[in-house]
């Protein structure tokens, strides 16, 4: 996989993982570990879907529920685009 914003490219494990976007999808929140910018992956695909900007400057301190509706709404998106 690659990072789309940096050029950083490892397997996908090297992308810290910090999020589902639901049983539903195949999709999953990442985290870049050289530039940290979130990452919506296709873990079927094991490709970078989507560059997620945080609203926030750390993920970290996040909430599971706040994470959660962004990913949402990450979700819907990406899911649309595929239908
Ligand atoms: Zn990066």
């Amino acid at each position: 996989m690659k990072c789309p914003e940096c050029g950083f490219e490892g397997p996908k494990p090297a992308f810290r993982y910090l999020y589902s976007l639901g049983l539903d999808t195949p999709f999953s929140l990442r985290q870049c570990p050289k530039c940290g910018t979130w990452l919506a992956v296709n873990d079927l695909k094991e490709e970078v879907a989507k560059t997620v900007p945080p609203k926030e400057p750390s993920p970290i301190i996040k909430t599971a529920g706040i994470i959660e509706d962004e990913m949402k709404e990450v979700a819907k998106e990406l899911m649309g685009e595929d239908a």
